[in-house]
C-alpha cells in the first residue's frame, strides 16, 4: 500500500482497554497450551495494529507540524500512550506467569520473556512522577538548545544554522563562529548545569526506588542490555584509548598539513579539506535515481527492497516548510513497510541517508514476517551494525553520487568512522563518572570532562577558549542529557561496521552474505549472540578493536589526500 492511502485510525483508550481486558480473560481461562499461544498471536496482532496507528501520525506529523489533524492526534498519543503501556504491561505480566510458560517459551523463544523482565526491571507505578520530571527536564534541554537566537556579524542564527560557520573556509570566520556558539552556551551555563543536575538527580531517585544503588544499572536496562557490563564496556574504552588514540592523533596531524595550519585550534578540525567538502552532483529525486541503481546492482534482494521503497512511496526526504528536523527510519508493522524521513539539504548527508537510514530500512524489511514484534529490530548497538555497514557497502558507487568528488568523500567518511571512537567513549566515561558520583557539583562534573578529555582528546586545543578549558563542550551533546548511555552503541556498531569494511575489501559477495544473515536475525537474539552467530569479533575481548583497525588505517594511507 502506498504511504498517502494509508487511512488515518486515532487510538481509542477506551476500546484498547476493552481488547487487552478480553485477551486477559481468554489468557486466564485456556485449558491448554494452543489456546494460550493463540491467544498471545493475538495480543502480537493488536500491538502491532496500535504501533502501525500510532507510527502513521508520528511520520505524518513529522513531515508537516503544521497540519493540526496530525497536531492533534499526536497530541492525544502524548496523553494516553503512557496508559496504554501500563494496560500492555499488564497483559504481559500474565504471559510471564502464565502456567503454559514452557510451552509458550518454546513457542516464541526466551528472548521474549527476558524482554518482559527488562520491562519489570525499568518500570514501576512508583516511579511516575520522576519519570514525567525526567520527561519536563529533556524537554527544557531541547528548549534552551533550540530557542537559542544568536547574533554573529549582523544576523541571527539558531545553533545549527550557526555550526555551518564553524567549518567555514575562512579561518577567522571558523573562529568567530565557535565564539558566539559557545558564548550562548557560557551565557546560559548556569541554566545547562541546573537542567543537568535535576537529570541526574532524579534518574538516581528513580534507581534507589527501583532497589539500585545508582542509576548505572538501571540505565544499562533501559538500554535493554542483556549480556555486557559496566566492567566490559571500562575495558573495550581502554582498547579505544591504546589502538584508537595514537591512529586519530596521527589523521589530525596528517589533517593539519592539508589544511595548512601549524598549530591547529579545535574548531580547525571541522574543515577537512582547503578545497571544501564533497558535494553529491545532484538533488533527491536525481540521487534516488542513482540509489535504485546502486541497490539494483548490489543484490536481488537489495533491488527488490528499494523498488518497494520507491513504489509504496516510503521515503519523504526533501527539507520543506513546516517539517520536523532531523532524520529517521521507522517501521509500520501492518503493512510491513519501513518509512524514511530526511531533511535533504544539498549536503554530502544527503547520500548518508539513502545509505545509512536505507541501511536500517533494509534490516526493517527482512524481518517485517516475524510473528513476535520486539524481535523484528535488534537492541541500538547492533541496529547501527545494520545501518553503519551499509555506508561502506555503497562504496564502490559513490562516483554516481558525487562524480570527481568521490574519494575526497570516502577518505572523509572512513576517517570519520575511526575517529568519532575516541569521542564516543569519552561521552560514555564522562557519563559513568556522573551516575555514579551524582553528588557532584556541575563545576567538578566540568572537571572531570576536562581530564578524560587530555586523555581520549589529547589534539583538541581551546585556545582562547576559556570556558571550553573549563570542560564545558559536553554540554551540546543532546545524547547526554536526553539518552543516557546511549552514546556508546554508536562506536560498538562502528567497530562491527568496520569488519565488514575489512571482510568486504578482502571478499565482496562473502562480506554480504555476512551481512544479510545479521540483518535477518534482526532483535531475535542479544548483541553478543548475534555477533556470534554471525562470526563478528567481540568489540569487548582486549586486542579485536586493533584487528579491526589496522587493516583500515592501511586503506586510509593509500589515499593521496594532499591531492584533495
Ligand atoms: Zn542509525
Amino acid at each position: 500500500m502506498k504511504f498517502s492511502e494509508m487511512p488515518l485510525r486515532i487510538p481509542s483508550e477506551k476500546s484498547l482497554a476493552k481488547k487487552i481486558e478480553k485477551l486477559a480473560d481468554a489468557l486466564l481461562a485456556a485449558k491448554d497450551a494452543q489456546t494460550a499461544i493463540k491467544v498471545v498471536k493475538k495480543f502480537f496482532k493488536l500491538s502491532d495494529d496500535l504501533e502501525s496507528d500510532l507510527t502513521i501520525i508520528q511520520i505524518r506529523n513529522s513531515i508537516n507540524t503544521e497540519d493540526p489533524v496530525y497536531a492533534k492526534a499526536n497530541d492525544k498519543l502524548d496523553m494516553i500512550l503512557p496508559v496504554i503501556t501500563g494496560q500492555f504491561q499488564e497483559f504481559e505480566k500474565l504471559v510471564y506467569e502464565s502456567k503454559f510458560r514452557p510451552e509458550l517459551e518454546a513457542k516464541f523463544g526466551s528472548l521474549f520473556f527476558k524482554q518482559i523482565e527488562l520491562g519489570f526491571k525499568t518500570f514501576d507505578q512508583k516511579i511516575i512522577p520522576e519519570l514525567q520530571k525526567e520527561n519536563q527536564l529533556t524537554t527544557e534541554y531541547s528548549k534552551l538548545i533550540a530557542g537559542a537566537k544568536i547574533e554573529f556579524r549582523g544576523e541571527t542564527y539558531n545553533m545549527t544554522q550557526l555550526a555551518k560557520f564553524m567549518s567555514d573556509l575562512d579561518r577567522q570566520t571558523r573562529i568567530d563562529a565557535a565564539h558566539a556558539y559557545y558564548g550562548y552556551i557560557e551565557a546560559h551555563d548556569e541554566d545547562f548545569g541546573n537542567v543537568y543536575d535535576g537529570l541526574v538527580k532524579v534518574r538516581t531517585e528513580m534507581a534507589k526506588k527501583l532497589g539500585y544503588k545508582n542509576f548505572v544499572e538501571l540505565g544499562y536496562y533501559r538500554m535493554s542490555r542483556l549480556d555486557y557490563t559496566p566492567e566490559m564496556v571500562a575495558g573495550y574504552r581502554q582498547q579505544i584509548v591504546k589502538d584508537v588514540v595514537p591512529v586519530v592523533k596521527k589523521l589530525r596531524a596528517r589533517q593539519a598539513k592539508r589544511i595548512g595550519i601549524a598549530k591547529p585550534l579545535f574548531t580547525d578540525y571541522a574543515l577537512t579539506y582547503l578545497s571544501g567538502n564533497p558535494k553529491p552532483v545532484g538533488n533527491s529525486e536525481y540521487l534516488v535515481g542513482k540509489a535504485k541503481e546502486m541497490y539494483h546492482a548490489m543484490s536481488e534482494v537489495s533491488g527488490q527492497f528499494f523498488d518497494f521503497m520507491v513504489e509504496n512511496e516510503l521515503m519523504d526526504l526533501d527539507a520543506k516548510p513546516g517539517k520536523m528536523s532531523g532524520g529517521y527510519m521507522t517501521f509500520i508493522p501492518k503493512y510491513k513497510s519501513p518509512f524514511i524521513f530526511a531533511n535533504s539539504n544539498g549536503t554530502s548527508h544527503d547520500v548518508d541517508t539513502l545509505t545509512h537510514e536505507v541501511g536500517h530500512a533494509l534490516q526493517g524489511y527482512l524481518t517485517g514476517n516475524f510473528v513476535v514484534p520486539s524481535y523484528r529490530m535488534p537492541t541500538m548497538d547492533a541496529a547501527e551494525i545494520d545501518s553503519m555497514s551499509m555506508e561502506f557497502f555503497a562504496w564502490p558507487w559513490m562516483e554516481s553520487f558525487f562524480g570527481e568528488a568521490a574519494d575526497k568523500y570516502r577518505f572523509q567518511h572512513l576517517d570519520g568512522a575511526i575517529s568519532f571512537l575516541p569521542y564516543g567513549v569519552e561521552v560514555d566515561d564522562f557519563q559513568h563518572f556522573v551516575y555514579e558520583h551524582p553528588e557532584a557539583t556541575h563545576a567538578e562534573r566540568c572537571a572531570y570532562w576536562a581530564k578524560i578529555d587530555k586523555m581520549y582528546r589529547p589534539w583538541m586545543n581551546y585556545d582562547g577558549f576559556d570556558y571550553l578549558k573549563k570542560g564545558t563542550i559536553w554540554i551540546k551533546q543532546s545524547h547526554i542529557f536526553q539518552s543516557p548511555f546511549y552514546y556508546i552503541d554508536y562506536t560498538l556498531a562502528q567497530v562491527c561496521a568496520l569488519q565488514f569494511k575489512c571482510e568486504m575489501d578482502k571478499n565482496r559477495e562473502k562480506a554480504w552474505k555476512k551481512y544479510i544473515k545479521l540483518s535477518k536475525m534482526g532483535g531475535k537474539y542479544t548483541f553478543l549472540e548475534l555477533l556470534a552467530k554471525d562470526g563478528l569479533r567481540n568489540p569487548f575481548i582486549d586486542g579485536n578493536v586493533k584487528k579491526v583497525i589496522k587493516p583500515q588505517v592501511k586503506v586510509l594511507d593509500s589515499f593521496d589526500d594532499s591531492k584533495f
